[in-house]
Formats: structure tokens, sequence, C-alpha cells
């Protein structure tokens, strides 16, 4: 069969191991699996959105509103937007998908950092288009210039803070940045961590309704499956100028979140007390790893979100994930990234503190 010749390029997302592999391949326990592959919350999901959810589930029969406008009014409420400059998403990688394909065809580019997140290239790849990447793999904005000056792009990614790296580039420069791109560019401003790096450092904090009052050319997305702890109800968003939430509509497949994602997701915006918590204990806990980088004289990443990168200087970052898996602790290796290095999500203070006992008898294998 003969395919589409923009796929021979493309690669398969893979996605960090899950739960039940470990169980079936290297038979721990399900109780003893700790997995912090993915960034998911280790706190779990607000009680009353669990709560809201089970009431909820008898409406499974039902289409869910497909205007969506309960959660899009209180996300309107949560970033002083409009309703009609937001976009919801099945996660936010689907409205990375709406942007690439509103943009893209096998003549575009797609600026991104050499070290990203793995959707911006599948995506654009999926069109056809040339992807543009930085040298260095932390975003580095005199980069991004120089490329984009010399080569242009269709789309530039900047991921704020960035996946899988941990870096975050300070809001005043990207809105340097911002002033001098084309206002033909879509500029795609990845928050997916921002509760994250806001809480650590204000310099971080990005202000989506500033920046789509000023820019024309620029959406900022946001995701439920980090801080607020909902990975597996597959629901994001994106917030920019009414023209580009138009034209991504156009792309949207109906009903593409479910009646109980929608539930969930309007539940969860009531509580950010939970989400509050869980970013006060992730920075606690990332201390944690910091120091234990430091006893064992690994360099690590500074990190602005819910995982850390550290690097495994004398070891093979490979094996080490390998062995760790063997042990119900599942990490992202990040050697296909060229990166002798883990990135691990910070978990729970009991999560943690067993990693660091399973590290040290793999460490010492
Ligand atoms: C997790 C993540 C997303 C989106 O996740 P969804 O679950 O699809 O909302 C987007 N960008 C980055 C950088 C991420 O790490």
């Amino acid at each position: 069969m003969i395919f589409n010749k923009t796929l021979d390029d493309v690669k398969v997302y893979e996605a960090g191991k899950p739960i039940e592999l470990v169980v079936r391949e290297y038979g721990v326990k399900e109780e003893d699996i700790i997995k912090l592959a993915s960034n998911e919350n280790p706190y779990g999901t607000s009680n009353k959105v669990v709560k809201k959810l089970q009431e909820v589930s008898v409406n499974a029969c039902i289409y869910p509103d497909d205007s969506m406008y309960e959660l899009k009014e209180a996300l309107a409420n949560k970033f002083s937007v409009q309703e009609n400059q937001i976009i919801i998403g099945a996660g936010s990688d689907q409205v990375i998908e709406f942007c690439v394909h509103a943009k893209c065809n096998s003549k575009s580019k797609v600026l991104m950092a050499k070290t990203t997140f793995a959707m911006y290239e599948i995506y654009a790849k999926q069109t056809g288009a040339t992807i543009l990447k930085t040298q260095s793999d932390e975003h580095n904005l005199d980069q991004f210039r120089d490329i984009y000056k010399n080569q242009g792009a269709d789309i530039i990614f900047l991921c704020l803070p960035n996946n899988p790296l941990g870096e975050c580039l300070d809001a005043k420069d990207v809105y340097e940045f911002l002033d001098e791109v084309d206002e033909n560019t879509l500029v795609v401003l990845d928050g997916a961590y921002q509760e994250f790096a806001s809480y650590k450092d204000g310099a971080k904090a990005i202000n989506p309704s500033e920046v789509i009052a000023k820019y024309s050319n620029v959406i900022y997305l946001g995701t439920f499956s980090k801080a607020y702890g909902l990975g597996g109800l597959r629901v994001g968003y994106g917030i920019a100028q009414d023209d580009i939430i138009q034209n991504l509509y156009k792309l949207r497949p109906p009903f593409n979140i479910t009646t109980l994602t929608l539930a969930g997701a309007i539940e969860a915006l009531k509580d950010e007390q939970f989400v509050q918590d869980c970013i006060e204990k992730n920075f606690i806990q990332m201390k944690r790893y910091e120091d234990y980088a430091k006893s064992k004289n690994f360099k690590y990443i500074p990190s602005y979100t819910n995982f850390i990168t550290i690097y495994l200087d004398g070891y093979f970052s490979k094996d080490i994930a390998q062995k760790l898996l063997e042990k119900g602790v599942i990490v992202r290796d990040m050697t296909g990234y060229g990166f002798n290095a883990i990135r691990i999500t910070i978990g729970t203070q009991e999560q943690n503190t067993k990693v660091f006992k399973i590290l040290d008898m793999v460490l010492n294998d």
C-alpha cells in the first residue's frame, strides 16, 4: 500500500511505559510500581473532581455540550480573556496538531529548540514541512533569531518551560522576541508547565491575556494534564485572538472531548487550592532530587516543572533506566535525545524516598 510520502519520515511517539507493562514483563506488584515517566500529578486528582466524575458518569451516554460553553467561560474568567479567544482540545496536544495543520504544508518551515517536546516535530512532519532546530538543546533566543532571519518560519514553537529539559525563558525575553516576529508567523507558547514555573519564579510567568492583546500571531497553550492532575481525561486549551481560534475550529472534530472530561475540567477549575498544594509539594520534593544529584556528583538541569533531568556521568543512562524499570520505577531515559541522562517526574515524599533507595542499589550494582 502506498501512503502519503510525508509519513516516511514520521516517527511514532513513544509514551512513558505503562504500569500494566511493568506488571506483565517484570512481575512487579502493581502497588509497588512508581511511575515517574510522564509528568503526571503524583498527588492524583482533586477529590472534588473525582466526586464530580462519579456523579456525571451516568451521562456517559450523552454527547458533551459541543460549544463547551461552561468550560470556556471558566477559562475566560481565569485568564481574563473572551470565550471566543479559547479553543479546547483533547489535551493541548490536539491544539498543537490544529496549529500545525492550519499553517503548514510541504513547503512550510517549523522552528523549534533542538531538544523539546517531540510532538511539535511529529505533527510538522505529517504535513511534509521542514523542521528547523537551534544548535543548542535548551531554548536560546539568539539562535531562534538567527535562523528566523535567515530562513523564516511558518510556525515557531517555544516551550515555556521546556519538556524534557526543564529550563524556562524569562517572559520579558520572550516578549522582546515576539516583537521581532512577522505577523504571518504563528508563535506557539506552550505553557504545559507554566503553573510550576510561575510559582517558582515570577519572571517566568507568561500572561496570556496581555500576550494575545498585543500579538495577533501568538497562541498560548495550557493543559489540565500536569498540575491539575487530569492526564487521563485528555483536555487542554489554546488562547489566541479570534481570527486564529476561528481557523483552528475548522480543523476540530465534533465532540473532541468527552462528557466526563468536560465536567471534570470545569470542576478542577473550582479547586485551585489542590493545584497550589501540589505545586508547593513539588518544589519541596524537587530539592531532594537536587541534593541527591549533588551527593552523587551528578549534574542536573535546574527545573521549573514537575520533573528533573539528571545526567548520569560514569554510567549509561539507558542501563540505569532499564534496571530501575525492572524494580518497578519507571523513568524516562534520555539517550534518544543524545543525553546520557534520565528525566524523573517528581513524585510524592514516600515515592521519592523509595526512588533514592532503589537508585542507590542500581548505581552500586
Ligand atoms: C504534557 C505536555 C503537553 C500536552 O499534554 P496533553 O496531555 O496533550 O494536554 C504539551 N506540551 C508539553 C511540553 C507537554 O509536556
